[in-house]
């Protein structure tokens, strides 16, 4: 079982398509992946917020074809690292990528519905019209995470999407800090190990 330490590590993305890769990661202790059974991935979306307790549990009642669409969930969040760590060298690169037209596919075979619901900011209005993507069995899981990578490549100033510093580090975040100085996951993980180092470094000049 996963400490609560390591669910707050693999939230800090800053965007879900990040959080998306980060379901697999190397901690100290070893790698830890979200997505190793069936079971997992559906733990992962209630505690991202990509789908409810009450949309698992109709996911859940097919768990025979769950097994095959979780395989292809987790091909795709390495066929998307690979994106991701080209784009943090260079954004430009997004242009005429094959991830764009991947994600179109993968968007293109579920189905939305626009619903009425409360706005964000009542202020002005109460309601706010909004397109949903259903989630109807495990075939609908994969477009939802391709919707967060969409809404990465679409709505994220992508020249700060960052690996964290540590060189044994796979996490992924969007710098959104005002400085745009973001070097690590966390300061309490790599920030804290790298300073050590750093530290222990300059003791051994002569
Ligand atoms: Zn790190």
């Amino acid at each position: 079982m996963q400490s609560d330490r390591q669910i707050q590590l693999m939230f800090i993305g800053e965007a879900k398509s990040l959080d998306f890769l980060n379901s697999i990661m190397r901690p100290e202790t070893g790698v830890v992946d979200w997505m190793e059974t069936g079971t997992d991935v559906l733990r992962w979306f209630v505690l991202s917020d990509l789908a409810t307790e009450d949309e698992v549990a109709l996911v859940m009642r097919d768990t025979a074809s769950l097994g095959r669409y979780m395989q292809e969930i987790r091909e795709f969040r390495e066929e998307f690292r690979s994106f991701v760590a080209e784009i943090s060298e260079d954004p430009s690169r997004v242009a005429g990528h094959g991830m764009v037209a991947r994600i179109n596919g993968i968007l293109g075979n579920t189905a939305q519905v626009l619903q009425i619901e409360s706005a964000m900011d009542a202020t002005n209005r109460p309601y706010q019209l909004t397109y949903h993507s259903q989630l109807r069995g495990p075939e609908d899981l994969l477009p939802r995470i391709a919707a967060t990578c969409a809404q990465l490549i679409c709505e994220a100033d992508l020249r700060f999407v960052k690996n964290c510093e540590a060189e044994d580090c796979s996490l992924y975040f969007l710098d959104v800090s005002k400085s745009h100085r973001r070097r690590w996951c966390s300061m309490e993980v790599c920030g804290n190990r790298a300073k050590a180092a750093a530290y222990r470094k300059s003791k051994q000049r002569p």
